[in-house]
């Protein structure tokens, strides 16, 4: 899931790396520090997303 500009875990919503909105990631296998979830990171472009506060 992404929130603000940043994906999120999906197991605990912390926030796990920036994505910009040509950001573009297919088939990522990733674990999340927090919780030790594992889960596969897709993300399709285009898309919207909320613009990051940080950079506004
Ligand atoms: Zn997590």
């Amino acid at each position: 899931m992404i929130k603000n500009g940043w994906y999120c875990c999906p197991c605990c919503k912390k926030k796990l790396f920036p994505v910009a909105i040509e950001t573009k990631i297919c088939k990522l296998p990733y674990k999340c520090k927090a919780c030790k979830g594992q889960f596969e990171i897709n993300i399709p472009e285009p898309r919207a997303i909320e613009p990051r506060a940080d950079l506004l």
